[in-house]
């Protein structure tokens, strides 16, 4: 070894390096302990290595890794069946990619066509254009990084594709005057606002931002990428609200660690894709897919929703109680505690010390997002760490 780093600079020096992981717990090089409530940023829901998931993986290694998408194969199709049953609602359509950015790139790309054909664009528009709200995280390629309301993470990459528009969180004025239907086609929103500092949006918001979309004829597309699959109490994010996206991005929890994304779309607005349209090289493959039967069949029978509304209720409920803490914002197992002017990258810091893996996603909140199959002495002892940090 060199002594150098080969990783690009772009990520900050890494505070503790892990090796192994089991259920809600980490043991670092040195082989300390930890317990993990951040889930790799809501992606291990079922907590590290879970067993069901790691003899999937495993099996289907030994039988197909992957085959290009010039032919077909059996799992992706059964894992798409399952997604379009639990979001429910008409008919739709699944395209499998790798990530988060990339089902929104997916989604992206849809909204334009479908706006751009079937006529629904006067002569000389394509109503190519998406309205997101500012302080929203949609991913980090250049259509995601566009559409992600964060003016400062711009600013280093422009140009950026053209056609996006923000409106503040919960305004229904500013969402009303930002959906010009001669040339938006779509909107774009996280159920709960993840990246952004868990926030969630005023009751009755979605249901007025469907109603601006279906007066419009303009697509709602959700970002359940973070809430998606059981983390904020239901399947998905948008079945608290009532409402019923036409488009619904997924990736982080589906694959339980395994590298998947999802882009759901109805089936009248999928079909707007041909032959040739959109691909990826990986998206789908066996192995990927394998994961996300074998974690979505595990979170079916464990029926996560359920299981993070109940341990949600009792993290919401300790985290109101500690010193420091001046509330609690979020729903089911996607929480934030808002601290009473300590900075929240020193709690974290103090925690991370202690053995407890939390995340600073403001700089004076912190943010949780634990396995929806955390137990009760788990959720007891991350409090009792928390509570030791905020007392000193
Ligand atoms: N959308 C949301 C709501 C996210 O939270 C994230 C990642 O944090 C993304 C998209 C991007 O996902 P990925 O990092 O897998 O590209």
């Amino acid at each position: 070894m060199t002594g150098r780093s080969f990783l690009m600079p772009n990520y900050a020096p890494p505070p503790v390096t892990f090796v192994r992981g089991e259920g809600s717990r980490l043991w670092d090089v040195d082989g300390k302990e930890y317990l993990d409530f951040l889930g790799g940023l809501a992606v291990t829901s079922l907590g590290h290595s879970h067993p069901a998931v790691a003899a999937a993986v495993a099996e289907q290694a030994r039988t197909l890794l992957h085959v290009c998408n010039l032919f077909g194969t059996t799992v992706g199709p059964e894992v798409a069946e399952t997604l379009d049953r639990l979001i429910g609602g008409p008919a739709g359509q699944i395209f499998f990619c790798n990530s988060g950015a990339e089902a929104n790139e997916c989604a992206i790309k849809l909204a334009r066509k479908w706006g751009g054909g079937a006529g629904r664009g006067p002569k000389g528009h394509t109503r190519h254009g998406v309205v997101s709200t500012y302080g929203s995280f949609h991913g980090r390629t250049l259509a995601a990084l566009a559409a992600t309301g964060q003016p400062t993470k711009h600013e280093p990459f422009q140009p950026l594709p053209e056609g996006f528009r923000h409106v503040a969180l919960g305004d229904v004025e500013a969402m009303d005057a930002a959906v010009d239907p001669s040339v938006v086609g779509a909107v774009l929103l996280e159920p709960i606002q993840g990246e952004g500092g868990v926030n969630v949006p005023p009751k009755g918001w979605f249901a007025e931002v469907r109603r601006i979309c279906d007066e419009r004829d303009v697509l709602l597309v959700l970002d359940e990428v973070q809430t998606g699959l059981g983390r904020t109490g239901a399947w998905f994010g948008f079945q608290h609200e009532g409402i019923q996206p036409d488009v619904v991005t997924m990736a982080k929890a589906l694959g339980n660690g395994m590298p998947i994304g999802a882009c759901w779309a109805r089936a009248d607005v999928a079909s707007a894709f041909v032959p040739g349209d959109h691909g990826t090289t990986f998206g789908g493959q066996p192995l990927a897919a394998a994961a996300a039967r074998a974690t979505l069949a595990v979170m079916e029978a464990e029926d996560v929703p359920a299981r993070a509304r109940r341990a949600g209720a009792r993290l919401a409920e300790g985290l109101a109680e500690l010193p420091g803490v001046t509330s609690v914002r979020g729903r089911g197992l996607l929480l934030a505690a808002e601290l009473d002017g300590r900075p929240s990258k020193d709690v974290n810091a103090a925690a991370l010390a202690r053995g407890l893996v939390v995340n600073a996603v403001t700089p004076t909140a912190i943010r949780l997002a634990p396995s929806l199959l955390v137990a009760d002495a788990e959720l007891d002892q991350a409090l009792a760490i928390l509570d030791a940090v905020l007392s000193c």
